[in-house]
């Protein structure tokens, strides 16, 4: 294959497709959208796609926020858009648009699709939830019934209502339709609403409002033509909203269904360590809860491999080495073999390490401890090690760069020569200063605590001397006694705390407290 050939078929590969979203919830997406949202090199999205999509598009992909808040405060021009889609799939990439709802209900997906054609660029196009069905919806509201109504329209609220004349046709809709949807309508309610009955529509229409549809942050008021405009200023809805207006709204004392599941509207802080499932979040969520995912610790490497390195050019001097922690084991063994060492650099130390878990990571890496204490606590570390005899030895303690003295300072006591040497730290996890910020501003109204870690954790992410003032009228949930008993030496005070010690009965207690 020459050169240009090879072009030409990299060049074939570029593709647009423009994506559904879906109106908030991620899990409303199209199977066909997930899929492809894997595969995209390029990903081009709006404010109203939900970015918790974007964590299925790979990590090496091409992000860019096209904005579209509101219709106007726009972080590209439609034209630039445009271009961009064009010059990425020219560029042989696979392109995502992906659009919030449905791209060809007033999301200007057709206006970038003729673009896309002119330019001989391939495309597809997959359909998404709309916002009004899903409104509707999760408002209780069948957009159409038997009863009420054989028929409905999307119809956009976002005409400038001074225009001499208007692309609306309110003397055929106001009484020709049934169920009438207005997207972008919240700014001009009062002039949709008399509209609508100037034109013939009883004024005791009722009518919903909803915004942020089908999220945790859902809110709807309901009213009627004649009232509509006042209480969704006095509910205080802004946009994103729909406006349903017809009979079916009646049916939402019957049918509201995703408002009245028993957790929702609170939002939760699910604290946990890392990479520990989420079995508590799919729970919580399942009763209507909006769950924060807090980790409250990150590790990394330490500052520096300098001390370690030393003590490895060194280790046929020392007699013993001694592991308190997991991550201890796990970051010494990676790096001594980033040295070119393995375990048989280890022949002549014995090993001590803290307990058993600690022991079954040293097997991992082919090691058997010479000597667990009786006790699995540092103390206990440092009496065992004592009792072999350790004044004069040689011991290196690889470990967390910040954590008790008690070990070392034990053994030096004793007459032992010890070496510390940081072979990872704990950090402030990612996104630790968007939690603190929600606790700040008091948006969350409870805390999960699943481990005695996860507690000194979290106190120690959101600092003792802040924790008064950030849990003041926050509820704190403990999985078992001991985490509880972890929590309340920290100062804090449980609400909740299960009988049976299980993420099931957990959330049971916590539907209990807030039943109450
Ligand atoms: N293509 C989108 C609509 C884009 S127009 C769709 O099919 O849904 C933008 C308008 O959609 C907003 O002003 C609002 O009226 C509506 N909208 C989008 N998402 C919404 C949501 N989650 N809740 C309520 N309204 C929403």
């Amino acid at each position: 294959m020459n050169a240009t050939a090879k072009n030409s078929n990299m060049k074939s590969k570029g593709k647009v497709y423009l994506i559904g979203a879906g109106p908030g919830d991620p899990t409303l997406i199209t199977v066909k959208g997930l899929e492809l949202l894997k595969r995209a090199e390029v990903v081009v999205y709006d404010y109203l796609a939900s970015p918790k999509l974007l964590k299925y598009v790979p990590k090496e992909a091409e992000f860019i926020y096209a904005g579209k808040k509101g219709g106007v405060c726009h972080a590209h021009t439609q034209e630039e858009i445009n271009q961009m889609l064009v010059d990425h799939a020219r560029a042989g990439k696979i392109v995502v648009r992906l659009k919030g709802g449905d791209p060809f209900i007033f999301g200007r997906g057709g206006e970038e699709i003729e673009e896309l054609v002119d330019a001989g660029i391939s495309f597809e196009v997959v359909p998404g939830v709309t916002s009004a069905t899903a409104a509707a919806t999760y408002a209780g509201v069948p957009i159409t019934h038997r009863g009420y109504t054989a028929s409905v329209a999307f119809i956009t609220g976002h005409e400038d209502p001074t225009k001499e004349s208007s692309s609306i046709a309110w003397d055929k809709i106001s009484t020709g339709i049934g169920t009438l949807v207005f997207y972008m309508g919240i700014k001009n309610l009062p002039s949709i609403s008399k509209n609508l009955i100037a034109n013939g529509r009883d004024p005791q229409t009722p009518v919903a409002v909803v915004r942020w549809a089908s999220t945790p942050a859902q809110k709807s008021v309901v009213g009627t033509l004649a009232n509509i405009a006042e209480v969704v200023k006095e509910g205080g809805i802004t946009p994103p909203a729909l406006v349903v207006v017809g009979e079916v709204v009646n049916l939402r004392e019957k049918i509201n269904w995703f408002e009245k599941r028993p957790l929702f509207g609170k939002r939760i802080l699910v604290t946990r360590t890392r990479e520990q499932a989420s079995e508590l979040v799919r729970l919580l969520e399942d009763q209507g809860a909006d769950c924060v995912e807090g980790a409250t610790i990150a590790i990394e490497p330490p500052d520096s491999w300098e001390p370690l390195d030393k003590a490895l050019t060194e280790i046929a001097d020392y007699h013993w080495i001694v592991f308190s922690s997991i991550n201890g084991i796990r970051f010494f063994f990676e790096r001594m073999n980033a040295n070119g060492l393995d375990t048989r650099a280890l022949h002549g130390q014995k090993i001590a390490v803290v307990g058993e878990a600690t022991a079954e990571v040293l097997k991992e890496y082919g090691v058997i401890a010479d000597l667990i204490p009786a006790e699995y606590t540092g103390d206990g570390l440092a009496k065992s090690l004592i009792d072999q005899g350790i004044n004069g030895k040689k011991v290196l303690i690889p470990r967390a760069k910040k954590a008790r003295e008690i070990v070392p300072e034990t053994l030096a006591q004793h007459g032992a020569d010890v070496t510390v040497v940081p072979v990872y730290q704990n950090v402030q996890p990612k996104g630790y200063e968007k939690i603190v910020a929600e606790l700040e501003s008091g948006r969350i109204d409870m805390v999960t605590f699943t481990s005695s870690s996860t507690v000194s954790n979290f106190i120690e992410m959101i600092r003792e001397e802040n924790k008064g003032r950030l849990l003041n009228n926050v509820a704190l949930a403990c999985i078992g006694p001991i985490t509880a008993k972890t929590a309340e030496k920290k100062g804090l005070k449980i609400d909740v705390q299960p009988e049976i010690f299980t993420i099931p009965e957990m959330v049971e207690s916590i539907l209990d407290y807030y039943a109450k």
